[in-house]
């Protein structure tokens, strides 16, 4: 379990519009059919209503009837409706026969064919019964559990609703898209990066707002996101210049929890509460930050969610080139891991510098290196995060 898991509460459940509702989104009570599906036999043919007993019998046909259409009718021996699929049987009808098989002719209907009573019949309660429990609390909502809520006119379920997340993007060096660089600019990419994983998460990104490294800009940007956010992410100003204010302000302004992790890349990840919100300080490299989010955030997002399935799967591969580690701290490498004749092999993606989002471009599997292991030979086994694989629900 990630250190931040125990320490972030999931989200209390709210009645959400159906149209609203998101994939993945978790339900938070019981469905139970109180209205049976569908609710009339209906043809599933388009046809002729008909009165199986009768046979092969020529029938007198009646009329015609079209799906959202009903009437008092009732047939009597000898006689037929015409019907589309997905209209209600007439009273005393227990059969169709498709048109394929019929001839009509001056107002009476011709067929070969001999009905067995329910033939091409939905009968009422056959997709769902009333009173079933069609869905148990819990379950995750994809398209088709969506579209049972819509037909047993769920309109606005009780789910556990997606986390808003604010982004705080924090440095004086930072430029907006859009603009020339500046001697000593470089272009915000962490907003970027976390708002496309925080989606990707399952999560909703709200806010973003790229502050400059000062105290009253940063007190005021963190005072105003708590205030709408389920949970703050900041970037940059973690770190131990003299700049690197987030800690200090967060002191100021809440607790802090702790601020520093042993982790490569992603050093001085800082977690803290305002006003009751989590907030987590990610450093300002880019690498740091999506993978610090994977490995940290990701799972916590879910698990705010109600979502069961949170972990990410891992897998034993063998390195294909050997690698350097430093070993006094636990290290993700970011790689790309294939499979060669029966064996998944690993093969960083270039310079693993913390800056480059190229080391992320690409691959699929963080290669856990733990504290304490030093260099590795090529053919050596490691643990490999597979960061482009659903979810599972047990923690590896
Ligand atoms: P910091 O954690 O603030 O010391 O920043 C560490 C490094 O990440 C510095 O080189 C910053 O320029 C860079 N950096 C900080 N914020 C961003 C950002 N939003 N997008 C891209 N790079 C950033
Ligand atoms: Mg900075």
């Amino acid at each position: 379990m990630g250190i931040l898991e125990a320490r972030i509460q999931p989200l209390p459940a709210r009645r959400t519009p159906l149209h609203e509702v998101e994939i993945g989104a978790v339900l938070a009570e019981d469905i139970i059919a109180s209205e049976a599906v569908p609710t009339f036999d209906a043809s599933t043919m388009d046809g002729y209503a008909v009165i199986a007993a009768d046979g092969k019998m020529p029938r007198r046909m009646l009329g015609e009837r079209q799906a959202g259409h009903t009437d008092g009718r009732h047939l009597a021996p000898g006689e037929c409706l015409r019907i589309m699929t997905g209209a209600p049987l007439p009273c005393g009808a227990n059969a169709v026969i498709p048109v394929e098989f019929t001839r009509e002719d001056q107002g009476w209907m011709y067929s070969d064919l001999e009905p067995h009573v329910g033939l091409n019949i939905r009968p009422a309660g056959s997709d769902v019964a009333s009173g079933q429990t069609v869905l148990p609390i819990d379950s995750a909502l994809g398209a088709a559990e969506i579209g049972l809520l819509a037909a047993l006119g769920v309109s606005n379920p009780a789910i556990y609703p997606a986390p808003r997340v604010a982004i705080l993007t924090t440095g004086d060096e930072l430029a907006p898209q859009g603009q020339v660089l500046q001697p000593g600019q470089i272009r915000d990419s962490n907003s970027y990066v976390l708002a496309a994983a925080i989606r990707g998460a399952g999560a909703q990104a709200r806010r973003v707002a790229r502050i400059a490294d000062t105290r009253a800009a940063l007190r005021a940007a963190l005072l105003e996101a708590v205030q709408d956010a389920d949970l703050v992410i900041s970037t940059g100003g973690v770190s131990m210049g003299t700049h690197d204010l987030v800690k200090p302000v967060l002191e100021e302004l809440g607790t802090v929890h702790f601020g520093r992790v042993a982790v490569k890349p992603g050093l001085p990840l800082t977690f803290a509460t305002v006003s009751g919100t989590p907030v987590i300080g990610l450093p300002g490299n880019p690498v740091s930050t999506l993978v610090g989010f994977e490995m940290e955030i990701r799972p916590v997002l879910r698990a705010m969610a109600h979502r069961r399935a949170r972990w990410r799967p891992e897998r034993q591969v063998r390195l294909a080139h050997s690698i350097r580690h430093e070993e006094a701290r636990l290290e993700f490498q970011r790689a790309h891991i294939e499979l060669i004749e029966g064996t998944w092999w690993a093969r960083a993606t270039g310079s693993q510098a913390s800056s480059r989002l190229l080391s992320l471009v690409g691959a699929n599997a963080l290669l856990r290196i733990p504290r304490g292991t030093g260099d590795l030979p090529e053919g050596a086994s490691v643990t490999a995060v597979l960061i482009d694989s659903p979810e599972q629900d047990v923690a590896p």
